[in-house]
């Protein structure tokens, strides 16, 4: 039987934590080969980003091209774009992909530095949103995304993403996950053209790290929820995506996926939290 390979589209992080190098280590431990497009380069520490260098859109759609070639690559995961122009290459070089597509909606990284442009914003809803399988916003993301996606339904004029606003703990209180506030804005995720979202509570405080399925199709919102860890770990948002990624190109349902990879990400959780500090 053909062995799985599944692609990953992504940024660079040069302290090792969060893009790429995260992406490889959530397919190397899913036993799933893992191809690449680079999308950028980043110079980061866990405390800001440096200098982000975009690779040329082209050199990403040939990436993309010479990665499903052979058509082994059964499922594709996003992550950091950058900008409008790669947004646009990524999405072209994907057209002809039949399989699944889990989109990690990267804005911005924990320190707060931007990683993708407010273009580049645009694009993701219009471009890629509707050639997802799944969108993995955390709670941030999905109201920037939805209020931007609903501004283009109505025509209206976003405002712009201001970098506190994505930094750090959200405080939308213990019992904010699933809300009707989320509910409306996953409708506009889907009304863009999402195929489901995953919306992400790991940011959140209280006592449980919990997850949300929405799918298109309606049926109450599936829950996924772990007792909260005290772990600083960063790229859990990339591995997560992965971990799904890998999960879908082996097979498994959307519930399935999504249920094992925030599994895998618990577990990883664990043992970052019982490290000495
Ligand atoms: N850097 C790159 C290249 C990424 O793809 C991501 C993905 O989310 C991040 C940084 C952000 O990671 P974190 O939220 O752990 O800072």
């Amino acid at each position: 039987m053909t062995r799985p390979a599944i692609l990953l589209v992504g940024g660079t992080d040069s302290s090792g934590g969060a893009g790429l190098a995260a992406d490889i280590r959530a397919a190397a431990a899913h036993g799933v080969e893992a191809r690449l497009a680079v999308t950028a380069v980043t110079a980061q520490t866990n405390g800001m980003v440096g200098t982000v260098a975009p690779m040329p859109p082209a050199l990403v759609a040939e990436q993309i091209a010479f990665a499903l070639a052979d058509g082994r690559v059964f499922a594709v995961k996003i992550g950091m774009l950058a900008e409008a122009a790669i947004v646009a290459a990524v999405a072209e070089a994907l057209a002809g992909f039949a399989g699944p597509i889990v989109l990690d909606p990267v804005i911005a990284a924990s320190s707060g530095g931007m990683l993708l442009s407010e273009e580049g914003i645009t694009g993701l809803i219009e471009r890629l949103l509707p050639m997802t399988t799944l969108v993995t916003p955390n709670l941030p993301e999905l109201s920037i995304l939805a209020s931007r996606a609903d501004g283009r339904l109505a025509a209206g004029d976003p405002a712009p993403v201001s970098q506190t606003g994505l930094r750090g703990k959200t405080e939308a209180g213990p019992h904010s996950h699933a809300t009707p506030r989320d509910a409306a804005l996953v409708r506009n995720l889907f009304a863009a053209g999402a195929g489901a979202v995953l919306v992400k509570g790991g940011h959140e405080t209280g006592t449980e790290a919990l997850d949300v399925l929405h799918r298109r199709d309606g049926g109450p919102p599936r829950r996924f929820a772990t007792p909260r860890l005290d772990a600083m770990l960063r790229g859990t948002g990339c591995m997560l995506a992965t971990a799904i990624a890998c999960r879908l190109a082996a097979g498994n349902g959307l519930e399935t996926a999504c249920g094992a990879a925030k599994e895998y990400v618990r577990g990883l959780l664990a043992g970052a939290s019982a490290e000495p500090g």
